[in-house]
């Protein structure tokens, strides 16, 4: 898709050299592990701490803030965030609305870090650390921004790390400091850094995506279930990552248990016809190449690209005016919003329905495809039109009540 007026710029290299200096401070200090010297008091603190922020990286800035794949109230979404940024991993708004952008722009020259465009290091830490990405794009992240205490934590990004490695002081000594806070940091960055690097270009190809994600069984263990990388740039919007029964996804195990506890509402599944997919594609052993990816990536930007980009548009001004707007109109404005819901939702089923039809070979894919193509120009134009009315009229009913 084409770079629209809010696309991030082409990646700049340069460097921010007090972030360098941060980032290898921390790779210096959590040498000191090895300093102070062995124990298995210090191991257990390391892993421990580990899995609990993973858990805040992988439930919280990724499914939660970036995805909405599952709903909290407002003083777990807090605990949520804070548990996330005690990985000094910066602000949620800052993580999710760059997440937000890698899925829009995936392995495309918009794409902050894609490793085959722009290099494996680059992509695993390059761009955290250069001058482009410093700042939180709200209008990708609007939807969480209208939460004052979540800007709050963006402004005070580094509050909840430092408040937990005092924790493991005062609990655990240096070996809290230097096992359980600054080894363990280090080894959550990396793991964490591994999925935009390292999954998109080793494992499995399972899904027909148009970018380069893939899927290992190994890097599932080491960042609880966040491996299947190619599955969640297929169906971005499920709680689980894991398709399968056996694609182990310790996140989403704990988030049902937070469901069962009633912590966890809303969460957001695998429909049925995605889950036969990934099935009969592992069955098949069905090798499908990046020759076919690209199809469905030109194909999918062929049948409507002018649309999508005035989708994506509308997209964003309805998200914006939908918080400021009073409940009053919002009920005037119910049935546009009801049927932008049902356009959204058919033309994700078209795409999934293109790449199975890809995926296939003969006659009757090629007609299949064909038919598709011209159904999800239909739905785009209806849906696009949609957008247009709500927005409109979304005007129209503020300025009544601002008169
Ligand atoms: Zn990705
Ligand atoms: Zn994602």
């Amino acid at each position: 898709m084409a770079a629209s007026s809010t696309a991030i710029p082409y990646p700049n290299p340069t460097l921010r050299p007090a972030a360098v200096f941060g980032f290898a401070l921390v790779h210096v200090c959590a040498l000191g592990a090895f300093v102070s010297g062995f124990s298995w008091e210090g191991l257990l603190l390391c892993i421990g701490s580990y899995y609990l922020r993973i858990f805040g990286v992988t439930a919280g800035y990724h499914r939660y803030f970036s995805h909405r794949a599952f709903k909290l109230n407002r003083f777990w979404q807090f605990c949520l965030a804070f548990l996330a940024q005690t990985s000094a991993q910066k602000g949620v708004l800052w993580w999710a609305s760059l997440h937000r952008h890698h899925h829009r722009f995936s392995d495309t020259p918009q794409d902050i870090h894609s490793p085959t465009l722009r290099g494996f290091w680059w992509s695993h830490m390059g761009w955290i650390l250069a001058r482009d990405y410093e700042e939180t794009d709200i209008s990708r992240i609007q939807d969480m921004a209208k939460f004052p205490e979540l800007r709050w934590l963006d402004r005070n990004q580094y509050l909840p790390t430092m408040l937990y490695a005092i924790t493991l002081y005062l609990l655990f000594d240096w070996n809290g400091i230097f096992w359980g806070y600054f080894l363990s940091t280090v080894l959550v960055w990396h793991g964490t850094f591994t999925i935009n690097s390292v999954m998109h270009v080793f494992g499995k190809k399972v899904f027909p995506t148009p970018d380069t994600s893939r899927n290992s069984f190994l890097f599932a263990i080491l960042t609880m279930g966040e491996g299947w990388h190619n599955n969640h740039h297929y169906y971005p919007g499920s709680a689980p990552q894991g398709f399968l029964w056996w694609q182990f996804d310790p996140t989403y195990y704990t988030l049902w248990l937070g469901e069962k506890l009633r912590i966890v509402k809303g969460l957001r599944r695998v429909p049925e016809r995605i889950r036969e997919m990934a099935n009969g594609a592992i069955l098949a052993n069905v090798k499908i190449g990046d020759a076919v990816s690209e199809a469905v990536s030109n194909a999918i930007g062929a049948a409507g690209d002018h649309l999508g980009e005035r989708i994506d548009r509308l997209s964003l001004e309805w998200e914006g005016m939908r918080s400021r707007i009073k409940t009053s109109a919002l009920q005037k404005l119910a049935d546009l919003e009801a049927s932008r819901q049902a356009g959204m939702t058919h033309l994700e089923e078209l795409q999934s329905d293109y790449a199975q039809a890809v995926s296939r070979a003969g006659a009757a894919a090629e007609k299949r495809i064909e038919e598709i193509r011209a159904e999800m120009e239909k739905t785009k134009s209806q849906l696009a039109d949609t957008l247009e009315k709500l927005v409109e009229t979304a005007r129209t009913l503020s300025e009544c009540q601002t008169a």
